[in-house]
């Protein structure tokens, strides 16, 4: 366990909404010890005490439902020490004070090559890590190159390459519940499961991130790192184990099976739209080129679809689809594992089930089954659903996400060779997009996307 986090990058969005939560959310639970201190580092000219009030101010904002003595102590935890990441020399002041330590970059991911190399040249004491936020590189060749740097610097084991997907408690599920149940595993293949959709719709527009968001677009945002990972723990093989190693060599093999695409192949196969003018609830929404700060010749998609096909002995034959866009009517973050026919039934029932769908709520967690079950009458079917709401997670992801930093469990983050894997998946449809082979289609605000093509 490390008893010391330096955040580069502290005074931005991310340090403000999720990681100082998750660190306070670790505090109330008691998970992080005495002596655990927080580093803010930043190119502001603030001292401790300002940060300490600013952080403060957004444990009150973003985490009001922690007792007030766990936000308290987190606070109280604080420093800050002065950095621009260009500058090595500001980043070894910031990172020095003994024993090792948990450099987390919140950073703008342009950045991340000069903190990798300031941190080389700080020289970190052993046991340190090194914490990058996703996106990991804007395409295959970038990604190649910083996990190259990074190996310059350090040893893999103490690199954690952040998907906070990961850390979340029904995206474990996913694995655990097929796992873990007899009923599902035996029939967890293209046998018997014609496709699988995962779905991340979201209700939020841009909401002000056009210095993020633009000419990043969905797929790279959300399909290239989180979709893909759900892809991974729907499909993965059942590893020899938990721990970091077995389970990413057996991700990385998912990823290493989906089919190559070619570029023909990948226009069939991905759709990317982005929203116009319209009205999600009460919210009058401008359209996606109209938004502050977005430069409409960079052609930023905000939806995105791919269909993906898995070429091993358990999945060939079941189509993967992958969908996530902003603006939508509604939010819907699922999984959903939609299974064949049954192959008959008996001859003059003229019973026609419904084939059945199982489906992972990923935000609000639920799970249901849908089947076909007793009607009224003998011989009658009539479609039901089982559904359970599940128990909310203890811990935010960002708190499960930073426990397996300070506990050098990295089996939530994404190993180098896997973030290339997943590149190298959505490389043709980037492509196909770039040569315009895919025509960049438009949907209203407030509506369910694209319609059918
Ligand atoms: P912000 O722009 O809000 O914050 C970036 C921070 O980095 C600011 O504190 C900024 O300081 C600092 N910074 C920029 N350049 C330097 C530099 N040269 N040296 C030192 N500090 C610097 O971005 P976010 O917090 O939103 O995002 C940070 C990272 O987290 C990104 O990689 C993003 O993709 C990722 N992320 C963010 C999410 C979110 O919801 N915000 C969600 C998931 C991932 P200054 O004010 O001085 O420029």
């Amino acid at each position: 366990m490390i008893d010391r986090l330096v955040i580069f990058g502290a005074t931005g969005d991310l340090a403000a909404r999720y990681l100082l939560p998750g660190l306070a959310a670790l505090r109330a639970a008691g998970l992080l010890g005495e002596r655990f201190q927080v580093i803010g580092s930043g190119r502001e000219d603030w001292d401790d005490a300002r940060f300490r009030s600013w952080a403060a101010a957004q444990l009150d904002r973003h985490a009001p439902h922690l007792p007030a003595d766990a936000r308290q102590a987190m606070v109280s935890a604080c420093g800050y020490r002065r950095s621009d990441v260009r500058d090595p020399d500001s980043v070894a002041v910031a990172v020095e004070g003994g024993g090792p330590v948990a450099a987390y970059l919140a950073l703008p991911p342009p950045v991340f090559p000069s903190a990798v190399r300031a941190l080389g040249s700080a020289g970190l004491p052993a046991g340190s890590r090194i914490v990058l936020e996703k996106p990991f590189g804007e395409d295959l060749a970038s990604a190649e190159s910083l996990n190259r740097l990074i190996a310059e610097t350090m040893s893999e084991r103490d690199v954690f390459r952040v998907d906070h997907f990961l850390a979340m408690t029904t995206v474990q599920n996913v694995l655990g519940l097929r796992l873990a149940n007899r009923v599902l595993e035996p029939i967890w293949n293209s046998a018997h499961i014609a496709c699988v959709d995962i779905v991340w719709d979201e209700s939020l527009a841009l909401e002000g991130r056009a210095a993020y968001y633009d000419g990043v677009g969905a797929l790279k945002d959300m399909v290239q790192n989180h979709l893909l990972q759900l892809l991974c723990l729907v499909a993965v093989e059942p590893p020899a184990s938990l721990g970091e190693r077995d389970l990413r060599d057996r991700k990385v093999d998912v990823l290493r099976s989906v089919r190559p695409l070619t570029l023909a192949g990948a226009a069939r196969a991905s759709r990317r739209a982005r929203y116009t003018a319209g009205r999600i609830g009460d919210r009058d929404v401008p359209a996606y080129v109209d938004e502050e700060g977005v430069d409409p010749a960079l052609g930023t998609e905000t939806f995105a679809e791919l269909e993906l096909e898995i070429d091993n002995w358990r999945w060939l034959g079941t189509a993967f689809r992958l969908r996530t866009g902003k603006a939508l009517g509604c939010d819907r973050k699922e999984v959903t594992v939609r299974f064949r026919e049954v192959p008959g039934m008996p001859s003059g029932s003229g019973i026609c089930p419904a084939p059945n769908v199982l489906r992972f709520g990923l935000e609000p967690e639920t799970l249901s089954l849908e089947l076909s079950g007793v009607g009224a009458r003998i011989g009658e079917l009539s479609p039901q659903t089982l559904a359970a709401k599940l128990r909310s997670p203890e811990l935010p992801a960002y708190g499960q996400l930073l426990l397996g930093i300070v506990n050098q469990e990295a089996a939530l983050s994404i190993r180098g060779d896997e973030a290339e894997e997943a590149w190298r998946v959505i490389t043709p449809a980037l492509d196909a997009w770039s040569s315009g082979l895919v025509p960049m289609e438009e949907y209203p605000a407030g509506t369910n996307g694209p319609g059918p093509r």
